[in-house]
C-alpha cells in the first residue's frame, strides 16, 4: 500500500503546508520563549525539513512568518533588545555524508559564480556541536561590556549580569594591547551532572523539570534574578572570534598568530582567557570530516555535556567573508548532526499479533523510515490501552522511537497532522487468528486469546522452542512451522519428535536434504540439558537466565513439579511473579502430560549429578525432616535438594513422623510444634555436619 491509495493520506498540499507550520509555530514558542519543549529536537528537525521540502515544490504558499524564513524567536521583552552587527544566524543542518558532500558543491558553486573561478582549498576545521545557548560577547578594551542572546539571528536580549556569573568567561582578556573592540562568540551550556542536580532540586520544591540540558540553559540565561544564575553553573565554550574590520590590525599585538583561520582563531581564543573546547580537529577534505563524524559518534556519548552534532566551518576566515550568509546560514559553515532516535512516519495500517502467550499485540505498519541505522516498517503499540491513550488513527503521523535494542514503540501521534478521511482503530474483540472471544484479565493492560489449540500459540510456543537459547534446532523457521501447524501434524513441541524425514520432504521449500538436517538437529535437540527444556517450555516469566537459576536449584522436573511456591520464593533472583507463574505452570494437567511426553522423546529433564553421593553413604536415609526459617547461608531450596541427595526425605508440616526440623531465623508455629512434639532441632551448621 503506498501512503496516497489509502484516505487517511488524502491531505491538500497547501493544507498540510498549514498544519506543519502551525504546529512548528508551537514548537519553536515553546521552545525558544518558554524553554520548555513540546517534541524532541529531532522530531521538530524532521517536520522542519518536511515543511521545507514541500515548500520548494510550492513556493506560491510560503509565508513570510514560515519558521524556514526565520530564525528562532523575538527576544523577550523583560530585557533589552539589542541588534547584532553580524547575523548570529542558525546553521544549515546536514543528515548524511551525501547532504555534506552536496554542500561542498553549493558553497564552491556560490564562490565560482560571486569571487571568480579560482575556487579556494576546501580545507575544514571540525568542533562539536555543544548543545546549549548561543552567546555575543563584546570586549571593549579588554573589558566584558555585554552579554547578549542570539534572539532571532539579528537582535538578541542583554543578559550582561547573568552572563558575568558564568566562570569560564573572563570579564578581562588576557591580552596587551587589545583591538578597541573584540566579539567573541560561544555555546553557554550546563555540564550533564549539573542539570541532574538542578532537576532533582526542582523536584523536591515541586517546579517543573527542564526537558534538556539545552532548554535549561537557556532558560537559565533569561533568569531575571543573576543570583540563581549563579548557582546554576554555567559553562562556556567559545568557538568565534570578530575582529573589527575597521582597526588597524597591523599594530596589534597578538597573543600568538595573527588568526587568518578558524583553527588561529581557536587557538587565540584559548590564549585570551577562554574555555575552547579541546576536541576539534583540522580536516584537509571531507573524508576527514567523515572520520572525525565517526569518531565522535560513540566518543560524545563518554563526555561530560551533550552534543547533538558536529559543525564543520571553512577554514580560512578570508574565504568565509567571502561565502557570507543566506537570509538564515553561513554558507561557511554546516552542523552535520547525529542519528537521532526518533522518526516521524505514517501509520498505513494497524495489525493485531497473537504471541504465544496469547497477548493480542497491536502493531503499527509504517510508511519505512530510516532509524538508527536501520529501516523500521513496524512499531509496536504494545496494548489496547496504549492504543486507545494514543487516539491512534490510520493514516497518523507518528513519532516512533527506537533506543537500543528495543524494538521500536510509537511514541506520540500528531493530531494536528491528520487527515479529514483518517479512521479510528476498533481493537478486536475476537482472535484475529482462531477467531475466539479474546479476554482482558481484570489488573492486566493485555488483551488475551485463551484458546489453547489457537494456531498463533501453537505457533507461538514451537518457534520459541526452537529459537537459540532453548532448544536451538536449526531449519525450523517461521513458514516451515506455520506449515507443520496448518497440516495439524504438530500441535505440541513433543509432537516435533515424532517427525519423520520423509514427511517433512513434502512440504513446500524443503527437500530431502533439508529435512534430513532438520531431524538431526531436532536429535541433537534431545541432549541439551534441563535448564534449556526448562526455559523452552515457555513458562511465563521465565527467560533463560531465569530458568538456568530455578534448574540448578530444581534439577530435574520431577523435583520441580514438587516445588511449592515458598520453595520458589526462597531462589535468589527469583521474584513472587516468577515462582506464581512457574507453581500455576504445573497446575495444569496438560502439562504434565507434555512433560511426560518430552521424557518419552527422550529430552533431558534431570541435571545429572556430577557428584553423587554413594548409596551406602547416605547419612539421612529413613529420615523425614522439615526445614523452617531463613537459614543462614543455604537458601530452602539447597538445603532441601541436599537432603534428599543424603537420603532424606523433606516434608511441608511437622507431625510425630518427623526426625528433625531444621531450624533457621524467624521460624514461626512448625518450631512451636516441633516443640510440643518433642522433636529434634537441627541448626544449619548442625545438618551440614550430619551431611557429612
Ligand atoms: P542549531 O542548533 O541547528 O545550530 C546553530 C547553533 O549551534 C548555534 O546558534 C550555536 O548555538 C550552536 N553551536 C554549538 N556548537 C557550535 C560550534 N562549535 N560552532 C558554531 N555553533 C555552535 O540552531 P538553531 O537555529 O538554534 O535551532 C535549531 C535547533 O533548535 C534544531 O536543532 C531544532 O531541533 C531546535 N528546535 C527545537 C524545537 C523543539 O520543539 N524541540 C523548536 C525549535 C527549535
Amino acid at each position: 500500500m503506498t501512503q496516497s491509495n489509502i484516505p487517511g493520506f488524502l491531505v491538500e498540499p497547501e493544507e498540510k503546508i498549514t498544519q506543519l507550520r502551525q504546529l512548528l509555530h508551537q514548537a519553536s514558542y515553546a521552545y525558544y520563549a518558554l524553554d520548555n519543549p513540546i517534541m524532541e529536537d529531532a522530531v521538530y528537525d524532521q517536520l522542519y525539513h518536511e515543511l521545507q521540502a514541500l515548500e520548494q515544490e510550492f513556493p506560491q504558499f510560503i509565508t513570510p512568518d514560515s519558521p524556514t524564513q526565520r530564525v528562532g524567536e523575538k527576544p523577550a521583552s523583560q530585557f533589552v533588545s539589542v541588534q547584532h552587527h553580524i547575523p548570529l544566524y542558525s546553521l544549515e543542518n546536514a543528515f548524511d555524508f551525501g547532504e555534506m558532500q552536496a554542500w561542498e558543491v553549493r558553497w564552491q558553486r556560490y564562490w565560482q559564480t560571486n569571487q571568480g573561478a579560482e575556487l579556494p582549498t576546501p580545507e575544514y576545521v571540525c568542533e562539536l556541536k555543544i548543545d546549549g545557548s548561543a552567546l555575543a560577547l563584546t570586549y571593549e578594551k579588554g573589558v566584558l561590556l555585554r552579554g547578549v542572546t542570539r534572539g532571532d539571528g539579528s537582535a538578541g536580549e542583554d543578559i550582561t549580569p547573568n552572563v558575568k556569573t558564568i566562570r569560564s568567561i573572563p570579564l578581562r582578556l588576557n591580552w596587551d594591547n587589545p583591538p578597541e573592540i573584540v566579539e567573541v562568540r560561544g555555546e553557554a551550556f550546563l555540564g550533564l551532572d549539573v542539570f541532574h542536580r538542578i532537576n532533582q532540586e526542582r523536584e523536591a520544591k515541586g517546579e517543573a523539570l527542564f526537558a534538556n540540558p539545552r532548554n535549561a540553559a537557556a532558560g537559565t540565561l533569561r533568569q531575571l534574578d543573576a543570583r540563581i544564575v549563579s548557582q546554576r553553573q554555567l559553562d562556556f565554550f567559545a568557538y568565534t572570534l570578530h575582529l573589527p574590520e575597521t582597526d588597524d590590525l597591523r599594530t596589534v599585538n597578538f597573543p600568538g598568530p595573527a588568526p587568518t583561520t578558524q583553527w588561529h582563531s581557536l587557538e587565540l581564543l584559548q590564549n585570551i582567557g577562554f574555555k575552547v573546547n579541546p576536541n576539534r580537529q583540522y580536516c584537509p577534505d571531507l573524508t576527514a570530516v567523515q572520520a572525525y563524524y565517526d569518531l565522535w559518534a560513540t566518543g560524545r556519548l563518554a563526555l561530560p555535556y551533550l552534543t547533538d552534532g558536529v559543525v564543520i566551518k571553512l577554514n580560512d576566515l578570508a574565504v568565509q567573508q567571502g561565502l557570507g550568509f543566506t537570509q538564515k546560514f553561513p554558507r561557511w559553515a554546516i552542523a552535520w548532526k547525529y542519528e537521532p532516535e526518533q522518526a516521524i512516519t505514517a501509520v498505513l495500517d494497524i495489525t493485531v499479533q497473537v504471541g504465544r502467550t496469547g497477548a493480542l499485540t497491536p502493531v503499527a505498519e509504517l510508511n519505512p523510515v530510516q532509524l538508527a541505522g536501520t529501516t523500521v516498517s513496524r512499531a509496536t503499540l504494545h496494548n489496547r490501552d496504549r492504543l486507545a491513550e494514543l487516539d491512534l488513527h490510520i493514516g497518523d503521523r507518528v513519532v516512533v522511537h527506537k533506543a537500543g535494542e528495543i524494538i521500536p514503540e510509537v511514541l506520540r501521534v500528531f493530531p494536528e497532522l491528520r487527515s479529514p478521511h483518517a479512521q479510528p482503530f476498533v481493537f478486536p474483540s475476537h482472535c484475529p487468528e482462531c477467531h475466539e472471544l479474546v479476554i482482558q484479565p481484570k489488573d492486566e493492560a493485555v488483551t488475551r486469546c485463551v484458546n489453547p489449540t489457537c494456531p498463533a500459540i501453537v505457533r507461538g510456543s514451537l518457534l520459541h522452542w526452537v529459537s537459540r537459547n532453548a532448544l536451538d534446532v536449526e531449519g525450523l523457521g517461521e513458514k516451515i512451522i506455520s506449515q507443520l501447524v496448518e497440516k495439524g501434524w504438530v500441535t505440541s513441541v513433543a509432537d516435533l519428535y515424532d517427525l519423520q524425514a520423509p514427511q517433512l520432504a513434502n512440504l513446500d521449500r524443503l527437500g530431502a536434504k533439508s529435512a534430513a538436517n532438520i531431524i538431526a538437529s531436532l536429535e541433537k535437540s534431545r541432549q541439551k540439558p534441563w535448564s534449556r527444556v526448562l526455559y523452552g517450555l515457555g513458562i511465563r516469566h521465565v527467560g533463560a537466565v531465569n530458568a538456568q537459576v530455578i534448574a540448578s536449584e530444581f534439577p530435574s522436573a520431577a523435583t520441580l513439579a514438587q516445588a511449592s511456591l515458598e520453595d520458589l520464593n526462597a531462589i535468589h533472583g527469583i521474584g513472587p511473579e516468577i515462582a506464581q507463574a512457574v507453581v500455576d505452570w504445573w497446575q495444569n494437567p496438560a502439562n504434565h502430560t507434555l512433560i511426560t511426553r518430552l521424557s518419552q522423546a527422550g529430552l533431558q529433564l534431570t541435571t545429572p549429578d556430577l557428584h553423587p553421593v554413594p548409596s551406602n553413604s547416605q547419612p539421612l536415609k529413613g529420615k523425614t525432616l522439615v526445614v523452617t526459617g531463613t537459614l543462614p547461608t543455604m537458601s530452602r531450596a539447597e538445603a532441601k535438594k541436599r537432603i534428599q541427595q543424603a537420603g532424606g526425605k523433606v516434608t511441608d508440616s511437622v507431625s510425630q513422623k518427623t526426625s528433625y526440623v531444621v531450624v533457621g531465623e524467624n521460624a514461626g508455629s512448625k518450631l512451636s510444634k516441633a516443640q510440643t512434639l518433642n522433636i529434634p532441632c537441627l541448626t544449619e551448621a548442625e545438618l551440614v555436619e550430619m551431611l557429612q
